[in-house]
Parts: structure tokens; sequence; C-alpha cells
């Protein structure tokens, strides 16, 4: 059993009920719980400026699946919501990527844990602080030492999580 954090990103076609279909979803992979959501944001798109705002939070789970099989899931979750890729960093439905894999760290062609840029996006870090503030990566970099490096958060909030 391993604790995962997972990204969810949204910003077209309703972003908020993206966001909670897919919580649904992986709420029902098997053998996997879903144990805490963060609240909702707001963020500016990386990448290109000419697409909506985004919708942003983070996930923990507590799963059986192996990297890959959780990956494939994601992915197949992002496909039944309709995720249609057209420019690098462009507008999507949705967009699952797997931020931590307990202490596991992965360079593999598919996957590469923990995710390359969650320590400089507010969007990642914000939410991740909501849920686990002692949280401790794999190099042992403290996050509540990533939530300093964030001046100006430029997010404004959604859905306040209970
Ligand atoms: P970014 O990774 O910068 O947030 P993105 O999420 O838009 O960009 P995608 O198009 O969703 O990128 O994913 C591209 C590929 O990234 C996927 O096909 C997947 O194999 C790979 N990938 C590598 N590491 C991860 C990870 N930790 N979580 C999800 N996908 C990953
Ligand atoms: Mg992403
Ligand atoms: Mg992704």
């Amino acid at each position: 059993m391993v604790i995962a954090y997972i990204a969810l990103g949204s910003n077209l076609n309703q972003p908020v009920q993206q966001l909670n279909a897919a919580i649904e979803a992986m709420a029902v992979l098997p053998q996997t719980q879903v144990l805490a959501v963060s609240s909702f944001y707001r963020s500016k798109p990386l990448g290109p400026q000419d697409q909506p705002d985004y919708v942003n939070a983070v996930a923990k789970l507590q799963t059986e699946l192996a990297p890959l099989a959780l990956l494939d899931a994601l992915q197949q979750i992002e496909n039944q919501q309709g995720r249609v890729r057209l420019r690098h960093w462009g507008e999507r439905t949705l967009d699952l990527d797997i931020l931590l894999y307990g202490q596991r760290v992965i360079q593999s062609e598919r996957l590469t844990i923990p995710h390359y840029d969650m320590r400089n996006r507010e969007f990642v870090i914000i939410p991740l602080y909501e849920i686990d503030s002692d949280l401790i990566l794999p190099d042992g970099v403290k996050l509540s030492d990533l939530m300093k490096n964030i001046k100006n958060n430029k997010m404004t909030l959604v859905i306040q999580n209970k």
C-alpha cells in the first residue's frame, strides 16, 4: 500500500465538474482509495496565454496499483473525460499528473516521479501543503520550505475544502 499524490487540472468544459468527475473516477479504481482532496484553485495557464484559466487541485490516494498501472488508469480517466492533445501545455478537459508515489524515485520513458516541475508550481505546492503540511520529498526537501519560495500567490480560491 502506497500513498500517492495526484495533481488535477482542467480549463475546458466546466472545469469544476471535470475535477469532481475525476475524483469520483479515482475513487472507484481497483485497490485504491481517495484519502483527501484539497480546495480547488483558479490559476493562470502555463505556456500559451490564449486559453482559459485553470482550476487545479491535489488528491491524496492510497493504492496498491504499481506506478505504471496507476499512470495507465489516470490516462484512461483523462481520455474518458474527452482529453484531446492539441498543443504542448494547451487547453484540456483534464490533466492528471502523479506528483509523488510514496518515497519512490522513478525515471523511465513514461514516468518521472517526483513530477519534474512540481516544486515550481504554486498550483501544486499550495494544495499539496493544504493536505499534508509535513510532507518531505524523496530528496529530503521539506514541502514547508517549498512553500516559502512561493512569494506572490496569484491563485484565487474556487471551492474551499471543508
Ligand atoms: P506537464 O507534465 O508539464 O504538467 P502535461 O501534464 O500537459 O505537462 P501530458 O501531455 O499530460 O503533459 O503528459 C505527457 C506525458 O508525460 C505522458 O504521456 C506521461 O507518459 C508522461 N509523464 C511523465 N511523468 C509523469 C507523471 N509523473 N505523471 C503523469 N504523466 C507523466
Ligand atoms: Mg501537467
Ligand atoms: Mg499530464
